[in-house]
Parts: structure tokens; sequence; C-alpha cells
């Protein structure tokens, strides 16, 4: 159910809210209807009326109660028909609640029981107005039903005149305050999703690599730590890749840092282009070193994708100011299944020192092996 639509995103939270809010309310319903109807006798004076009443208020508290503890279990596409269930169920609550206060308006000599019931009355309005004010429109009928029948009833039949009246300051001091509660309750709750949206943005901010879009090396330790327990674990294979630019203090020196960053960024598309799979976790590891960390693959499938990414690079020109900018990467990489007794810092290493092995033979090469 859209109660604002500008804001559909926070309406979920605020029928919680609202359902959070009117459960203290059921309570106070019976509490406050034994407190009228016994203490002075009434019950024994108005037996039938005293039943309905009860009867009434708690078949629709108990609804409600039943209604409050299933609610969370609905099924998303009864939503709307459980809020309008919700909603429908303390506007009569109050309906119900008003009607009883008018009916004990009109009974002469309940002087007594008059003045517990409006006390009452009066509790379960403020109480209404603020636990209801994130819905204005709920706020207000809540109140109105309240307290319109009793007020409506003094003045048609012309008794306690200056209570009715009192009654309708009451009743729109109550509307004022509604108003206010509810602009504060979403701004309060405008400035918390704010925040938890720039906590989201933030924290996905300090994974990313600020120049290619990759993932830093902060992020590699926690998704490696991940990965790994996860293939000790179900004895599955995961590869690491690491993959060094050949000779770019070179490209540099003729062509400028601004050049360097932008051939950075060129080798960060072609990694995601030949590394396609959603769980493939491409990192930019230091400046121009990349990680490409693959989970659950075979050790022919990870050989080939680490000769596509060498042929990728060695064939592709970087066009930056009418100049043309070429170069090649050495590849070392390490796949297996883990042992539980193995550290997963040996797999980086071992990757490392066959990537220097690559420079080594010559450069623009994939060193998997031993040796
Ligand atoms: P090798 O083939 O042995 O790897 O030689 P290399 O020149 O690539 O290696 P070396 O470690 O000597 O130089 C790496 C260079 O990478 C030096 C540094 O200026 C450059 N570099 C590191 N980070 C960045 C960056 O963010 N932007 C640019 N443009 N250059 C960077
Ligand atoms: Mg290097
Ligand atoms: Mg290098």
């Amino acid at each position: 159910m859209e109660i604002r639509q500008k804001r559909p995103a926070l309406n979920s939270r605020v029928i919680l809210d609202l359902k959070k809010r009117s459960y203290l309310g059921m309570i106070y319903y019976l509490v406050a209807l034994v407190g009228v109807i016994f203490p002075d006798g009434y019950y024994f004076r108005d037996p039938s009326f005293s039943r309905l009443f009860l009867g009434i208020v708690i078949l629709i508290c108990l609804f409600r109660l039943v209604h409050y503890l299933v609610s969370d279990h609905v099924p998303p596409r009864f939503k709307r028909l459980d809020f309008i269930i919700f909603a429908g169920s303390i506007v009569l609550n109050s309906l119900i609640w008003g009607l009883g206060f008018a009916r004990l308006l009109g009974q002469e000599g309940e002087q007594n029981t008059q003045l517990l019931m409006l006390i009452c009355t009066i509790g379960i309005c403020s109480g209404g107005v603020v636990a209801y004010a994130p819905l204005l429109w709920l706020s207000i009928s809540f109140n109105a039903f309240i307290l319109l029948p009793g007020t409506l009833f003094m003045a048609v039949k012309g008794v306690y005149l200056p209570l009715a009246g009192l009654c309708m300051v009451f009743c729109s001091y109550l509307v004022f305050l509604a108003a206010r509660i509810n602009g504060e309750y979403w701004k309060a709750l405008e400035i918390e999703s704010l925040l938890e949206q720039k906590t989201r943005e933030l924290e996905k901010i300090s994974h990313m690599d600020g120049l290619t879009g990759l993932y830093n090396r902060r992020y590699f330790e926690t998704a490696f730590e991940i990965e790994w327990r996860q293939a000790v674990r179900n004895q599955t294979r995961i590869a690491v890749l690491l993959c060094d630019i050949d000779k770019f203090k070179q490209v540099n020196d003729r062509f400028g840092h601004m050049a360097g960053d932008e051939y950075l960024k060129l080798t960060a598309r072609i990694l995601k282009k030949v590394f396609k799979r959603r769980t493939d976790v491409l990192v930019r590891y230091g400046g121009e070193e990349f990680v490409v960390l693959i989970s659950d693959v075979s050790t022919e499938t990870v050989l080939d994708l680490a000769e596509n990414l060498r042929k990728e690079m060695e064939k592709t020109i970087l066009e930056y100011e009418s100049e043309q900018i070429q170069t090649t990467v050495s590849l070392g990489v390490v796949v297996g299944i883990p042992k539980p007794s193995d550290k997963k810092e040996s797999m980086i290493s071992k990757a490392d020192e066959r990537m220097y092995r690559a420079k080594n033979r010559g450069r623009n090469r994939v060193v998997a092996e031993e040796g």
C-alpha cells in the first residue's frame, strides 16, 4: 500500500512502525472499559449494554491481536489487503468506543461513570494521536471517530454544552498536534534512510579502486578469506591469477602518467571482458598489478582465461592523444583444491613467484606450473 507516492520505499517501514505502536492500544481499550463499567457498578445497572459494549470491544481487540500476530507472515501479494484490515480495525475500534461514549453521555444519573468514561476517552485520543501520527489520515480519523459521536450527541441534545465545546477544542488541538508529529516523524525517517544510503555508498566506495572501478586490495582480503574457507569446506577448486603489466614504467616515462592511468583503465576493461562470471573477483592489487580470484573452476578453464587475457592485452592498442600505446602482461597462476592445513597466503606468494618467473622468461606469458 502506497502511503505517500513520493516515498514508496519507506512505506513498509512506516506500516511496521504503526503496527508496533498499535498493540498497546488494544490492551488499553480493554483495561479502560473494565475500569469504566465495573468500579461504580454501572455493569449491574445496565447489564445488557455493558455486555454488548464489552463483548464488541473484546471481539475487535482479539481480532486485532490475532491479526497483529499473523500479519508478519502474510505473503507480499496480500500486503495491501493486510494494511486495509489493519487500518480498518483501528477505525472500527475507535468508532465503537465513540458510540459507547455517546450512549453513556445520554444516560441520566450516571455522572460518575460518565466522568470515568470521559477521562479514558481523552486518554485514548491522546495516545492515538501519537501512535498513528505517521499516517495523518489514520490519526485524524481515529480521534474524530472517538470524540465526535459524543460531542455531536451533546450538541444535538443540548446537554453538557460547555463540555461539547471543550471536546471540539481538544479535537482541533489533537489534529494540530498530529500534523506536527507527522512532519517530525517523516523528517526523522528521511534522515535515517539518507544516512543508511550514504553508509551503503561509503561501504561500496571503500571496496573499490577509484581509478579502474575494480575491487581494491582491502576487498580482496575479505573475499579471498571467504572463498578460501568455502573451497576448503566444499573441497572445490579455487584460482588466483596475478597479472602485472610489462614495462609499465616505460609507458609512463614515454607517454606521461595520465596516459599510464588510461592504460590501467583499459586493462580493467579487458579484465571485465575476459572474466565475465558474476562471481569472478577482479581486483587492482597494487600500482599496475591485478588479481583475479575465481572459485569453483576447472584448471583448463583458468589456463584458457589467463591465455585469453594475455592475448587480448597483446593485441590491444590504446589510442591516447594521437599516440598509440601498446604493451603486454605477465601472469602467475595458481589453481587447486586447498587442504585444511594449507595457508591461503602461500597461494598468493606462489602466484607472485610464478608471475616473476614469467617476467624472467621474457614477459608476455602465463606461468602456471611449480618450479
Ligand atoms: P615489469 O615489466 O618488470 O613489471 O616492469 P614495470 O616497469 O612494469 O615495473 P616497475 O615496478 O619498475 O614499474 C611499475 C610502474 O607502475 C611504476 C609506477 O610509476 C607505475 N604505476 C604504479 N601505479 C600507477 C598509477 O596509478 N598510475 C600510473 N600511471 N602509473 C602507475
Ligand atoms: Mg609490478
Ligand atoms: Mg610491471
